[in-house]
């Protein structure tokens, strides 16, 4: 059958349950996004098929001189995009490309510097339970008591002392701008590499809405699917011919087989949008969003940590209102607000538990809202809030009162159809 809802009833009422969900709810996990038709054209097509080991007019297999185009297309909409020479769209997701940059310029065992994730850092970047902590010595840094920023005295002691050969910078609960060149300057004293993540900000860093730490890094990575709106997937960039080549070969054949064709074509298409004065516009407006939901929660008695955002996304400290993360999440979930539980640097709460929730306006902009409807959004996070720390169980009729208003809310900015 070419229909899946005839072929396979099962798998198509999951999924068309999840587009109620994704219709129903507003979405504020700050590393999602609702991507264009287009974008979701491009993954689903016949691409899928096809084997292409190698890069474009280099391959392992026949047949490959269309799926060389979309590749090659691909790749000069990202050099466009982040002004630079060099770049591999095959990582198949952000943690791919971070491993494939250790595979490259890494020996196991040697001293990597990256943020803790605590802090704010991600797993990829030397925490202990994934192989970026397991195989390198993994050094990491924080933020700083006072500011809650990333503390660069912090990573310039540590970088003495511990002489890494690769300090990472970047992470997925960042809400302030990243000062890359200061970065840079304590790579270049201890003579490490420098690589930055950009996955959270690449949007950001496309419009010019972040400072680019292209100028700065030897490579960069990110994904390709938070704020810069395109099909799951992850991408490396750098400027260095060198570090290019060692890059291709980690990529493939060191860490991944064949590419996915039908995922590089929709990041083309992801890539093409992001090129249109409109995105910067859609980035513009995203930080402008969390701004306002940063201010609405604080005149609700929230705390933000850094006392705002520069970003797209926000730390909610719960102390001050005595709830936790967790219980934070759920009770937003049940009144129709999706989000995630978070540590807040230096958090006295275990992982599953937690003393804040992370708050992001891509996804929500990009289905039309603005900031009155974000402060709106404020206000109902605020109300639920507000009856859980009266009922810690959750206060049912304040929750199903803010989850009828999220739905007519969502109503009138309709997803596309599944
Ligand atoms: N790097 C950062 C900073 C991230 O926030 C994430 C995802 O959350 C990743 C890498 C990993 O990306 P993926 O989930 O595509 O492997």
């Amino acid at each position: 059958s070419t229909n899946l809802s005839e072929s396979d009833g099962a798998v198509m009422s999951a999924v068309q349950a999840e587009h109620k969900r994704q219709q129903q709810q507003i979405e504020l996990i700050a590393s999602e996004n609702i991507v264009s038709q287009a974008v979701m054209q491009a993954q689903g097509t016949c691409l899928t098929n096809k084997y292409a080991e190698g890069y474009p007019g280099r391959r392992y297999y026949g047949g490959c001189e269309h799926v060389d185009e979309v590749e090659a297309i691909a790749q000069a909409r990202a050099k466009q995009l982040f002004s630079c020479e060099y770049v591999n769209v095959q990582p198949h997701s952000g943690a791919q490309a971070n491993g494939a940059v250790m595979l490259a310029l890494l020996q196991p065992g040697d001293t990597i510097l990256g943020m803790s994730l605590d802090a704010g850092g991600h797993l990829t970047h030397g925490a202990r339970p994934a192989l970026s902590g397991k195989w390198f010595n993994a050094v990491q840094y924080g933020v700083s008591k006072d500011s809650l920023e990333i503390d660069y005295d912090e990573v310039a002691v540590l970088a003495r002392e511990h002489q890494p050969k690769m300090i990472i910078a970047g992470g997925s609960a960042i809400p302030r701008h990243i000062d890359f060149a200061r970065f840079r300057a304590i790579a270049d004293e201890v003579g490490a590499y420098l690589m930055v993540d950009m996955a959270h900000i690449a949007g950001l860093v496309a419009t010019g809405a972040h400072p680019s730490p292209l100028p700065h890094a030897h490579v960069v990575t990110t994904t390709t699917h938070k704020t810069l709106r395109g099909p799951r997937g992850g991408m490396i960039l750098t400027n260095h011919e060198d570090i290019n080549k060692k890059i291709n070969s980690a990529v493939f054949p060191g860490l991944q087989g064949g590419p996915l064709m039908h995922v590089i074509a929709a990041k083309a298409v992801a890539f093409g949008e992001a090129l249109e004065p409109e995105f910067k516009l859609y980035i513009d407006q995203v930080v402008a969003n969390a701004k306002v939901l940063a201010e609405v929660l604080q005149t609700r008695g929230c705390d933000i940590v850094t006392g705002g955002t520069d970003t797209h996304l926000m730390l909610v400290d719960l102390r001050p209102k005595g709830l936790k993360g967790n219980q934070a999440e759920q009770a937003l979930e049940r009144a129709g607000i999706t989000c995630n539980k978070n540590g807040i640097p230096f958090d006295t709460e275990k992982p599953m538990i937690t003393s804040g929730i992370r708050l992001g306006t891509p996804a929500g902009t990009s289905r039309g809202f603005g900031t009155q409807e974000f402060h709106q959004v404020g206000q109902w996070i605020g109300d639920v809030l507000d009856a859980l720390v009266e009922a810690p169980e959750g206060n049912a009729e304040v929750e199903a009162r803010v989850r009828k208003e999220v739905q007519q809310l969502c109503a009138r900015f309709p997803l596309y159809r599944q």
